[in-house]
């Protein structure tokens, strides 16, 4: 049996959108798990919506995903180019034959008589089908249109059929060839339109398995019919159900970050968001959730694929982000933190040894994307906090009495230091214990005298982390703004 060839097709018209990195995944999942070669091929053939700025968004949203290509731009292959665009002299010859066959013919409508005539349709209520005006115009009368100047494109002749296949997801599929119309497969200067330059590129490219979006399904029969018609098999193809949103509507904006873009930047992880969008239309057969991208290539199958779309939930993106986070390596998880935290302007460079990743490691149970780091690490940075003034003071208590106790803290730290967690919390317990104290009410002003707010990593870790010097400072201002009277410096 030949080698399957799967292929990824993006158009760059704009972002990454999460159904293509679906597609793509899928695809590359299918080509490792069969020994196959992946290949990618940018179909750039509305030239005026394609920029070069969108291919890059796309290679490194594909690369960022652990998406790598076998053959493609960048890599290269037997099969090049792989830009549509640098492929039209293959159109062309192929257009060729479709004339020479009698498959193709000139079509002089205008624009506006096309428009017109979809207008008219529209309210008649009818299917806007091409009226065929130009299909039965004789040769010489085409070429004497065209030697006085008119432009024409050209135009399929579709005869009536019922085209039918089986699709890899969707089974067995047809549809009636009658209720088309002859339809353009290039335009007058020459440019092929998607749908042909694609059965083209696909049977030059030998591409055995084409998946992609189900809303390609009504390209998928025409593209047949110019299979048939040029004498050449159609590759299996394959239809993956659309992403909705809880309302089972397209996905917007409206549904959180569509694109792999968004994703990057709102602090996402690869692993998780590959986790998510894996899960978007196929599932193991059992419970289990969590896969990498080694168990994906072992366990992905289309028979798999639900032919019932997908529901966008970005809620369990968050989810699967927050278990990837939680499961990392200390180490790793800072590496992929310090960018964020830097564009916070955090200024973390500067600290001493194991700082960054101490702070990192006592807010890893807590943040749930690499963007929470900024807020979370703030105080570990900050030359000074500024003390919720509301909860520095103890409840029902005054400001002096609390002063006071955190004097007495102030004493215990200088005394034993933070660096023991263990030692840190027996004498501040029995501190409380002789004020007479909770030992919540104490750790409260604490907290919020070296973190500045209440919400916070446990009290006595933290004190670890920052160390005797931050948290003296940090209680001494807190001290000093609890009495009135300007800070000082520790
Ligand atoms: N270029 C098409 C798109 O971006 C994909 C076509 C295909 O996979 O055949 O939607």
């Amino acid at each position: 049996m030949t080698k399957p060839r799967y292929r990824m097709a993006p158009s760059p018209t704009g972002a990454l959108h999460i159904g293509n990195a679906r597609t793509a995944l899928y695809n590359y999942l299918l080509a490792r798990r069969t020994g196959g070669t992946y290949v990618l091929r940018i179909e750039d053939t509305a030239r005026d919506r394609s920029r070069p700025e969108f291919e890059q968004t796309i290679f490194e949203g594909f690369r960022w995903l652990g998406i790598e290509w076998d053959e493609g731009p960048g890599i290269g292959g037997d099969y090049g180019p792989y830009r549509q665009s640098e492929r039209v002299d293959l159109h062309r010859e192929w257009l060729g034959k479709l004339i020479d066959r009698g498959w193709v013919y000139r079509c002089f409508c205008t624009p506006e008589e096309l428009a017109d005539a979809r207008k008219r349709a529209q309210a008649e209520k009818r299917p806007p089908k091409y009226s065929g005006k130009c299909r039965n115009l004789s040769e010489a009368e085409t070429q004497q249109r065209l030697d006085a100047g008119e432009t024409a494109a050209y135009r399929f002749r579709v005869e009536p059929r019922i085209v039918e296949y089986r699709d890899l997801v969707l089974g067995d599929v047809r549809e009636d060839a009658g209720l088309w119309g002859d339809f353009v497969i290039c335009r007058s200067n020459w440019l092929p339109v998607y749908n042909f330059a694609v059965v083209i590129d696909d049977h030059t490219m030998e591409i055995t398995d084409a998946v992609r979006g189900a809303d390609h399904i009504s390209n998928t029969f025409r593209q047949i019919v110019m299979y048939d018609a040029l004498e050449i098999p159609p590759p299996r193809f394959g239809h993956l159900p659309l992403i909705l949103n809880r309302k089972k509507q397209k996905i917007s904006k409206r549904d959180g970050a569509v694109s792999v873009e968004e994703y990057m930047t709102q602090g996402y992880l690869p692993e998780a968001v590959r986790n998510f969008i894996v899960l978007l239309g196929w599932n193991p057969g059992d419970e289990r959730e969590m896969f990498s991208l080694e168990e994906l290539v072992d366990e992905y199958s289309l028979d798999r694929v639900s032919s019932a779309n997908p529901i966008y939930d970005i809620d369990k993106l968050d989810w699967f982000n927050g278990v990837y986070m939680r499961g990392m390596a200390v180490g790793e998880l800072a590496g992929r933190a310090r960018p964020f935290v830097k564009a916070a302007g955090l200024n973390i460079d500067s600290s001493g040894n194991g700082y960054f990743e101490q702070a990192v490691a006592l807010e890893q149970e807590r943040v749930k994307k690499l963007t929470d780091f900024g807020d979370a690490l703030a105080f570990f940075f900050q030359e000074q906090v500024d003390p919720d003034m509301k909860f520095l003071v103890r409840k029902r208590g005054t400001a002096e009495e609390t002063a006071s106790a955190l004097q007495k803290v102030l004493g215990l730290v200088r005394e034993y230091g933070v660096d023991d967690v263990g030692v840190s919390e027996s004498y501040l317990r029995g501190l409380a214990s002789e004020l007479g104290w909770k030992a919540g009410e104490l750790f409260m002003p604490i907290r919020v005298a070296i973190t500045g707010s209440r919400a916070t990593p446990p009290l006595f870790e933290t004190m670890q982390v920052l160390g005797d010097e931050r948290v003296i400072s940090r209680l001494n201002r807190a001290i000093a703004l609890l009495r009135g009277v300007p800070s000082v410096a520790s």
